[in-house]
């Protein structure tokens, strides 16, 4: 029987995983996607550690947390350019990283799997055995129980098995935000600037954003917050 379970492989179910096995527990990471990181629902702009010390010089542990490695990292931006509904822009210096989630989250499940975690990809969980002890999921060979010490709700902001756990999840559609994004070719954009486009007009109660991935490639998108909308 493994000690843990962590249900779903983005990065707080890697990191999850990983830190439990250096502890030395048996540790099961299940992913319901074939390919850890795909898809990506993600911006992919991250401050870089020296923001990250700047904005939170009290929390120590920021290494670990802020420097993927480069092979993770498509662009080095310089600046966040803030741009108000009467088109005031404001451009604040900030590095950041922007980053490859796919190449990023598959990093953090090999960590976990090099510090001796099983990741078993193509795992869908559908609910808990009863008590909590352990999963009740799906493969490619069918239903499978999957019996545990503990398990780690890691899927995500409307966790399913958070949910099931008794957890308070809303379901309430008001209390989430709505994101659209394509990564999208030929943006004529600074490479050096994240843009954030603030009003009620483009992204009632959330912003709008153009990340930057390269020359002409950029994460475009926008957020909305359903409470703010017009009819
Ligand atoms: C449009 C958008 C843009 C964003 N932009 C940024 C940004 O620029 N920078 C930033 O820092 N953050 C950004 N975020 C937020 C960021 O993506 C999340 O904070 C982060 O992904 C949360 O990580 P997580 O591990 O908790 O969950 P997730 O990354 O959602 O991972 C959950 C994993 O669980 C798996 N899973 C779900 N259900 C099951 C199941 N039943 N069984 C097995 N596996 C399951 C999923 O397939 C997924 O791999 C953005 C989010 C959105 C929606």
């Amino acid at each position: 029987m493994y000690d843990v379970v962590v249900v779903g492989a983005g990065p707080a179910g890697s990191m999850t995983a990983k830190t439990a096995a250096e502890k030395g527990l048996e540790v099961l990471l299940l992913e319901r996607e074939l390919e850890v990181g795909v898809p990506d629902k993600c911006g992919e702009f991250l401050p870089s550690l020296q923001e990250m010390r700047r904005l939170a010089p009290d929390v120590s542990d920021l290494e670990g947390l802020f420097d993927p490695p480069d092979f993770c990292i498509v662009n080095r931006t310089k600046y966040v350019k803030f741009v108000f509904p009467n088109e005031v822009e404001i451009a604040v210096p900030f590095q950041g990283l922007v980053i490859e989630r796919k190449l990023f989250d598959k990093h953090l499940a090999n960590e976990a799997a090099r510090a001796g975690a099983d990741v078993a990809p193509l795992t869908r969980v559908v609910d808990l055995l009863e008590g909590g002890r352990g999963v009740k999921a799906k493969n490619t060979d069918g239903a499978i129980d999957i019996p545990a010490k503990t398990v780690a709700c890691a899927d995500g902001a409307y966790s399913l098995i958070a949910r099931r756990a008794g957890l308070p999840v809303s379901r309430d559609p008001l209390d989430y935000g709505i994101g659209y994004q394509y990564e999208m070719v030929n943006v004529d954009h600074d490479p050096y600037c994240v843009d954030m486009y603030l009003g009620e007009d483009i992204a009632p109660g959330a912003y709008a954003w153009i990340i930057p991935k390269g020359d002409d490639v950029a994460n475009v998108g926008t957020g909305v917050r359903p409470p703010y909308m017009k009819e």
